[in-house]
């Protein structure tokens, strides 16, 4: 087939090249120059583990292509993908549709032949008729069928998840378009669920597992902090829990908050949602309002440990808001290091992948280190906020003599705590009573 996509970020990248792979003619647009200028040489604008290469070879063999031209990208497609950001209205937190509404606008026009218009940005609820209004007001003699197509995939794992998602879910009502989508999904009958559903269910479902895992990291958090308390263990704790298939061991891990381009964008969208149509989300509200206290309070643990230090010095092991990416963007590490500027603290940082991002976010007020041990360099308190598996590995020997005071907050439990007791570091981490380390 041959498949239009528009927009080139962490989904219609990893999406395009995927269906190029699996040997349909895949002609992939963004409307930024430099970011199609780099695709079109092989080289990817952003990390993800495997794309690279898929798109190199795919690139190769000519089934995939980029363009900044709509007309291009569009004509004769069978299949139109809109995956362009949806994020959140910097006032009501509602998802903000520009982006959406103005490519619907401007694939209109170029339409040929049946297609099916297949939304995969993550669109309030009845998004679907509104692109289809937009696109028959500019093209009244367009034949096209519009169907919710969410994405479920992992940043991190993006090209994994392509090829092994654990559900496919497709809104739609047309028979037409149902049977093309079929054939689209024929390789992955075998191992996946496809679901089949009316196009405001599938909205919907897109929201709705977002908003449940953010609560569940939510609840996890909560407990931890409850395990701290009562000298409890909270790994030992979510082990018990996840061992119940109704719980399931996934999102079970305390941390300083989710974070990233979804989860604390799609909750908001859909509290916001939910107020406009008279519905109470108490839960979701909660989650939320739980998510930045905790930020907070991880930095005032920060504050606390070294605010009786003459020109503290804190090193931050991670910025991006999870491990696998280069993705900068809601990082809990991003909001926390900002409440710590407020204290005038002297942050250095390092990520595995992260820098460039964090560098567009934070600038120059904090400094950056050339790698995960000279981070330490004099600091008197290293903090894990982001579990990159570079750093459950990390000799604790090298920065023991490194550092000036010897402080380690592990947000992430990813350090060795009895070789940092042995070495005479003081060590806090989250969900674990003090009991334990005595
Ligand atoms: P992104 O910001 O990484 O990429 C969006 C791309 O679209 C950008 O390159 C931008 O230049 C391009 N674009 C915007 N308007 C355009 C237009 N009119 N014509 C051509 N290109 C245009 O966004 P993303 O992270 O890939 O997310 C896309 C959507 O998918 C969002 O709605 C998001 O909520 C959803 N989603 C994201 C993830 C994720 O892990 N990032 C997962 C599931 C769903």
């Amino acid at each position: 087939m041959q498949i239009g996509i528009i927009g080139t970020g962490y989904v219609g990248l990893p999406t395009g090249v995927g269906l190029a792979e699996l040997g349909h003619k895949v002609k992939c647009i963004d409307r930024e120059i430099t970011k199609i200028e780099y695709l079109k040489k092989g080289e990817i604008t952003l990390f993800e583990s495997g794309l690279e290469e898929l798109l190199k070879k795919n690139l190769k063999n000519g089934n995939i292509s980029f363009t900044t031209s709509m007309q291009e990208g569009i004509s004769g497609s069978d299949i139109v993908i809109i995956a362009v950001g949806t994020p959140p209205h910097p006032v009501t937190k509602e998802a903000d549709m520009k982006y959406v509404h103005a490519a619907a606008t401007e694939l209109a026009q170029y339409l040929d032949g049946y297609t099916i218009i297949a939304n995969k940005s993550t669109v309030p609820v009845g998004t679907g008729d509104d692109i289809e209004n937009l696109i028959s007001k500019r093209n009244p003699q367009a034949d096209f069928d519009v169907v919710s197509l969410p994405e479920f995939l992992r940043e991190g794992f993006a090209v994994y998840d392509f090829f092994n998602p654990d559900r496919i879910v497709i809104g739609t009502n047309s028979e037409r378009a149902k049977a093309k989508l079929n054939e689209l999904y024929k390789p992955f009958k075998e191992k996946s669920k496809i679901l089949f559903v009316k196009r405001r269910s599938s909205e919907t479902i897109k929201y709705a597992s977002n908003a449940f895992l953010a609560m569940k990291i939510h609840y996890i958090n909560e407990m931890a902090d409850f395990c701290e308390k009562v000298n409890a263990d909270i790994y030992e704790v979510a082990e018990g829990m996840g061992m119940d298939s109704r719980i399931g061991s996934k999102f079970l891990n305390p941390g300083p908050g989710y974070g990233g381009s979804c989860f604390p964008k799609d909750t908001h969208a859909m509290y916001f949602m939910a107020k406009q149509n008279n519905v109470e989300l108490t839960l979701i509200e909660a989650a939320i309002n739980g998510n930045e206290k905790r930020k907070k309070e991880i930095a005032k643990k920060i504050i606390l440990t070294v605010d009786h230090i003459e020109n503290p010095k804190v090193a931050i092991l991670g910025l991006t808001f999870k491990g696998g990416t280069d993705d900068c963007r809601e990082s809990p590490a991003m909001d926390i290091i900002f409440e710590l500027l407020n204290y005038k603290l002297n942050i250095v940082a390092y990520d595995p992948k992260g820098m460039k991002n964090a560098k567009l976010i934070l600038g120059d007020k904090i400094s950056y280190a050339k790698d995960m041990y000279s981070v330490a360099d004099n600091a008197d308190l290293l903090v894990v906020l982001t579990e990159w598996d570079d750093f459950r590995n990390y000799d604790l020997n090298i920065v023991n003599k490194k550092m000036r005071l010897k402080n380690i907050f592990d947000t992430r439990n990813m350090l060795n705590k009895q070789e940092a007791f042995k070495l005479g570091f003081s060590f806090s981490s989250l969900g674990i009573g003090n009991y334990f380390d005595e």
